[in-house]
């Protein structure tokens, strides 16, 4: 643990509560929005905006169901555009981390609050991360701005979330724990969020993945992503990192911080810092790597790098933008090392 540390959450309320989405309107007033945008992306997520929006009453004013992960920049154009049409004071953001990020994009060009209603485990509701997108080229930054003033969740909603999107946008919530152990800037307030995140995802997210319908897991790993979203306010560590490389390749978000998981823990682990007894106590092993590893092969979900159609002739050009990085904490990453990792992970 640091011996000095800063802790300053952004303040948000949060309603927890199987049916919660009965109380939008509520909260929706609490917030004093009267001309609410809701925001969902396509398919089932718009058949989600529209209930939101019916239950919202005279408060809601437009459904903008165009969400794409990512948010590539014609998308957050629309989103602003449709936002300003449509006089909104507030945007109702209910999905995964596709819809919240539009309605984050929107917010940090607009200044209205968030309401978010998040449906996956990504946990990007708890953040004040925002990211856009321009080909391959990726924006990403903070701001409190873009923190939804109040989250509901609503294990009901989760009920039917296919089970490769509930264990990748866990793996990638579990990813932001274990990093979060390691961080500089942690602190005992999100070591402790981490550690009962990770004990949750841990003992719930098989049963849930395995059977979508047990309603005590899904709530158990909605209050787990909960809890690594915050984590994620004390900074990113080398998965992230690695990932945010990857991506700059085109592969998909979730699933590689799945696929590296398993490979970023043991090489952190080999630091022998305080994480590793946490880590294991929380996991119930003595080999946590092992675990995360046994977790993602019982998943039906891309496994190795090769699985999401990276090239095996990149991982040295991968290495070296690794390298490039000169990560220190908790142990150093040569060019070499991460050569190691993209190849097992490969
Ligand atoms: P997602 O929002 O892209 O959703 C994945 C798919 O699942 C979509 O097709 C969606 O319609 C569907 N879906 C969502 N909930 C459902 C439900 N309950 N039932 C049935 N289908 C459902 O997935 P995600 O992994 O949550 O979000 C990924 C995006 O979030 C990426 O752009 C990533 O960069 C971003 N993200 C941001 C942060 C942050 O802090 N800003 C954190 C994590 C992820």
């Amino acid at each position: 643990m640091p011996t000095s540390f800063t802790h300053d959450p952004p303040p948000q309320r949060v309603v927890f509560a199987p049916g919660a989405i009965a109380q939008v309107e509520t909260e929706t007033a609490r917030l004093n929005i009267l001309r609410a945008l809701v925001i969902a992306t396509p398919g089932s997520g718009e058949r989600l905006g529209a209930r939101v929006v019916s239950l919202l009453g005279g408060r809601a004013i437009a459904l903008h169901a165009k969400a794409v992960i990512h948010v590539p920049r014609t998308i957050a154009e629309g989103g602003l555009t449709a936002a300003k049409a449509a006089k909104a004071d507030g945007l109702i953001a209910v999905g995964g981390g596709s819809a919240i990020g539009l309605a984050k994009i929107i917010a940090i060009n607009t200044g209205l609050p968030i309401l978010a209603i998040p449906t996956t485990y990504s946990g990007s509701e708890a953040t004040p991360v925002w990211g856009t997108s321009d080909g391959d080229r990726k924006t990403t930054g903070r701001d409190n701005k873009v923190v939804p003033r109040t989250i509901i969740y609503d294990p009901d909603l989760t009920l039917a979330l296919p089970a490769n999107v509930t264990a990748a946008s866990a793996m990638n919530a579990m990813a932001h724990c274990v990093m979060g152990l390691w961080s500089p800037e942690r602190t005992p307030a999100t070591v402790a969020f981490a550690t009962d995140a990770m004990r949750r995802f841990g003992d719930h997210l098989t049963r849930a993945v395995a059977n979508g319908k047990d309603i005590e897991s899904r709530g158990e790993c909605l209050i787990a992503s909960w809890l690594a979203g915050t984590v994620l306010t004390a900074g990113t560590g080398l998965n992230h990192k690695l990932a945010h490389v990857l991506g700059g390749y085109g592969l998909p978000h979730a699933e590689t911080h799945a696929v590296l998981l398993p490979h970023t823990t043991r090489f952190n682990l080999a630091a022998n810092t305080d994480a590793n007894p946490r880590l294991a106590e929380a996991l119930r092993t003595n080999d946590p790597a092992d675990a995360l590893e046994k977790m993602l092969l019982g998943f039906s979900i891309p496994r190795r790098l090769r699985d999401l159609g990276f090239s095996e002739a990149k991982i040295p050009d991968a290495a070296a933008q690794v390298g490039a990085l000169k990560i220190t904490v908790p142990r150093p990453v040569s060019e070499n090392d991460a050569r190691a990792l993209f190849t097992a992970a490969y």
